[in-house]
C-alpha cells in the first residue's frame, strides 16, 4: 500500500524531473523532430532512478502495489508533462496487463518481477490492421508446435498496428489466434521472424513510438503462453478495461489541464479593450469555466471509480470504465482546443504549447476504445439494466440523489435528479418505441448517461468535500464552495442536454407521434429544467472568481444560498 506522503513524493519526483530534463524548449523540439526520447523513457522506468513502473507492479513481485487511485493520480500527472512519454510509460503497463490479470503464479513471478527489477519495456500488441474496435477480427495465428503429442511451443504469424512502444520494447504481448480461441503470448523484442517497421509520422504524441509489428514464423515455447490454458485472450483484456480506461480518463484529465493551466495565468496578464482577458466574463465563460466545469465533473466519477476497483467488490467496473473514458477525453480534448482559442494567435503557434496539447490529447478519443466504442458500451450495459428494472434504474437514482439534496441542499444533488430522471423517461421512450434498433439512438443514449451519471458523481463529491470525507488523496483543486458550484454548473448542463438531445433525437427517430409530444415532453421535466438554470451565471462567476484569486464577492455560504433562490 502506497501511503499519502510516499505518494506525494512520487508526485514531486516526476514534476521535478520533468523541470529538468523535459522543459517546453525539449519538448517542441522532440515534437518537431517526431522523437521518441526512449533514454528518458528507460530512465523514468528504471527502479533505479524515478522507477514509475514500480508503482503499478504489486508488492509481492517487488513493485509498490499502487492502487488505482494511486495510478489514476500519477498518469494525470504524466500527462500534464507529455502525453507522448506518458503514453511510452503506460504502454508497458498496459503490455503487462495480460499478466497481473491472466497469468500463472509462476508467470507473474517472472514477467513483473522482472519489470520491478530490471524496468524493461513492454509493448501490448492487439490491434490489427483489419481489426481495431472489432478484436474479435484479428487474423493473427499461434500454431501449436507439438512433441510426442506435447504441446511444446507455437508459431505465431500476422501483424499487428500501431503500437506504442513497438519499435523500442524489450518484449511485447501479443494476442493471437490459437486453435481454441484467441490468447495472449509474451514474445522478446529478438526473436527471429519478429520485425517492426519505421515509427509512424502522427498528428501528435509525438514523443512516443508508434509501430507496426510483423510476426513471420515467430516461434515461441508454450509457456510463454499467459496463463498457461488457451483461448483465454479476450476475457484476459476484457478483465482490465475497467481499469486501464479509468488510466487514459486520468491522460484526458491530466493534459486538459495542462493546457487550462497555461490558458487561465495568459488570460489573466493579457490585456485588450483596457482590462485583462480574465476579467471579461464573454470570454471565462465562453472558454474557461465550462472546461473547468466539465473536467471536474469527469474527475470525480474517475475517482469515484477508482474508488470503487479498489474496493474489489464490483468486479472489473468496465462501463464505470468507459463512463470516465468517454466524459474526461472529450473534456480534455474541448479544453485544449478552447485554450487555442484562448490564446488567440499565440495558441496557434508551437511555442505557446497549447497547440501541441490539443494535437496529443486528440489520441485518447481513440486508442484504449474510441468515444464511439465507449459510448457503445455503455448504452449496451445500463439499456439491460433499464430493461431489468422495468424502467426503474435510473428513477432510483435521481431519488438517491434527492435523499442526497435533502442532506447537502447546496451541491447540485437535486439538479443531477432532473437529469436522472429525464434520462430514465428518454430511455423508457426508446424501449415502446423500439428506438434502439437506431444505433445512432443508442450510442446517443450512451453520451446522455454518461453525463447524467457524471453529475449524480459530482453532486457526491461536493457532498463529501463538505463533511470533510474526500478521499485524503484526491486531487482536490478547488475549495468545497466552488466544488459545489462546479457539481451546480455542470448538472445544469447534463439536465438541459438529457432532456433536450433526448427529445430531439427520439422524435427524430419518429418515436414520439404527434398527439403525444406534449404529455411526453411534460413527463421530461422541462419547465423544472428550465427554471433550474436559474443561478448559472452567478455560479460561473463564482468560480471564475475562485480560480483567478479574485475576492470572492460573497461568502461561500452567502454565495450557495443565493444560488438555491432560483
Ligand atoms: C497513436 C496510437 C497508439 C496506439 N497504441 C496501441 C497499442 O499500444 N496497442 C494496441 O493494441 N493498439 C494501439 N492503438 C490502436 C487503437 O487502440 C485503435 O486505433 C483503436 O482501437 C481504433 O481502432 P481502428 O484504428 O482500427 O479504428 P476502427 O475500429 O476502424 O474505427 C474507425 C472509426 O469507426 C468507428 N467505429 C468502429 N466500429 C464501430 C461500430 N461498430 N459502430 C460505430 N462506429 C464504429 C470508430 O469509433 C472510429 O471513429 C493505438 C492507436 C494509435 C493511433
Amino acid at each position: 500500500m502506497i501511503t499519502k506522503k510516499t505518494l506525494q513524493l512520487s508526485l514531486k519526483s516526476l514534476r521535478d524531473f520533468a523541470k529538468k530534463r523535459l522543459p517546453d524548449e525539449e519538448l517542441i523540439a522532440l515534437d518537431e523532430r517526431d522523437e521518441c526520447p526512449e533514454e528518458i523513457v528507460r530512465h523514468m522506468s528504471n527502479p533505479n532512478q524515478l522507477g514509475i513502473q514500480l508503482l503499478f507492479i504489486p508488492e509481492e513481485y517487488g513493485g509498490m502495489g499502487g492502487s488505482t487511485f494511486d495510478v489514476y493520480l500519477i498518469c494525470e500527472q504524466m500527462a500534464r508533462i507529455d502525453l507522448g512519454v506518458a503514453t511510452s510509460l503506460f504502454a508497458t503497463f498496459l503490455g503487462s496487463d495480460p499478466i497481473t490479470f491472466g497469468a500463472t503464479p509462476e508467470q507473474k513471478k517472472k514477467w513483473l518481477g522482472k519489470i520491478a527489477e530490471e524496468g524493461i519495456l513492454f509493448a501490448y500488441g492487439a490491434t490489427e490492421p483489419e481489426a481495431g474496435s472489432d478484436l474479435g477480427a484479428l487474423k493473427t495465428t499461434a500454431d501449436r508446435v507439438e512433441n510426442d503429442g506435447k504441446v511444446v511451443g507455437y508459431k505465431i504469424n500476422g501483424s499487428k498496428q500501431w503500437i506504442s512502444n513497438g519499435g523500442i520494447a524489450d518484449y511485447c504481448t501479443i494476442l493471437a489466434n490459437t486453435p481454441a480461441g484467441p490468447s495472449w503470448f509474451i514474445v522478446d523484442a529478438g526473436t527471429k521472424g519478429f520485425t517492426h517497421d519505421e515509427p509512424e509520422d502522427k498528428h501528435g504524441i509525438r514523443l512516443s513510438n508508434t509501430a507496426a509489428l510483423a510476426l513471420n514464423d515467430v516461434y515461441v515455447e508454450a509457456d510463454r503462453l499467459v496463463g498457461g490454458v488457451e483461448g483465454q485472450g479476450l476475457l484476459q483484456a476484457q478483465m482490465v478495461f475497467g481499469y486501464t480506461r479509468v488510466m487514459v480518463a486520468a491522460f484526458g484529465l491530466g493534459a486538459g489541464w495542462a493546457a487550462l493551466d497555461r490558458a487561465i495565468p495568459y488570460s489573466a496578464k493579457r490585456i485588450q479593450a483596457g482590462a485583462p482577458l480574465s476579467e471579461k466574463q464573454g470570454y471565462t465563460h465562453k472558454l474557461i469555466v465550462p472546461n473547468l466545469v466539465r473536467l471536474e465533473a469527469a474527475r470525480s466519477y474517475i475517482e469515484e471509480t477508482a474508488e470503487r476497483i479498489d474496493a474489489g467488490t464490483e468486479g472489473s467496473l468496465n462501463t464505470e470504465g468507459a463512463i470516465a473514458k468517454f466524459m474526461a477525453t472529450e473534456a480534455g480534448d474541448k479544453a485544449a482546443d478552447d485554450s487555442i482559442q484562448a490564446l488567440g494567435g499565440y495558441g496557434y503557434t508551437h511555442e505557446y504549447m497549447v497547440e501541441k496539447i490539443s494535437r496529443d490529447v486528440r489520441i485518447t478519443r481513440i486508442y484504449e476504445g474510441t468515444s464511439e466504442i465507449m459510448e457503445m458500451t455503455i448504452s449496451r450495459d445500463r439499456w439491460q439494466l433499464h430493461l431489468k428494472t422495468r424502467g426503474l434504474y435510473y428513477h432510483d437514482k435521481a431519488m438517491e440523489c434527492e435523499e442526497l439534496h435533502r442532506q447537502h441542499p447546496q451541491v447540485g444533488a437535486d439538479l443531477a435528479a432532473l437529469a436522472l430522471h429525464a434520462l430514465a423517461e428518454i430511455m423508457e421512450k426508446a424501449r415502446t418505441a423500439r428506438l434502439t434498433r437506431y444505433q445512432h439512438i443508442l450510442l446517443r443514449l450512451g453520451e446522455l448517461i454518461a453525463y447524467a451519471e457524471c453529475s449524480g458523481s459530482a453532486a457526491r463529491r461536493a457532498a463529501r468535500a463538505c463533511d470533510g470525507k474526500l478521499n485524503e488523496k484526491s486531487n482536490a483543486r478547488v475549495d468545497v464552495a466552488a466544488l459545489a458550484a462546479i457539481s451546480r454548473v455542470f448538472a445544469r448542463e447534463a439536465a438541459l442536454k438529457v432532456a433536450n438531445e433526448g427529445l430531439h433525437w427520439v422524435i427524430g427517430a419518429g418515436g414520439v407521434p404527434d398527439a403525444e409530444s406534449a404529455a411526453f415532453q411534460a413527463s421530461l421535466g422541462l419547465p423544472a429544467i428550465h427554471r433550474a438554470q436559474t443561478g448559472l451565471i452567478a455560479d460561473m462567476d463564482y468560480i471564475a472568481d475562485v480560480l483567478y484569486g479574485r475576492a470572492v464577492k460573497a461568502s461561500a455560504e452567502e454565495h450557495a444560498e443565493a444560488a438555491l433562490t432560483r
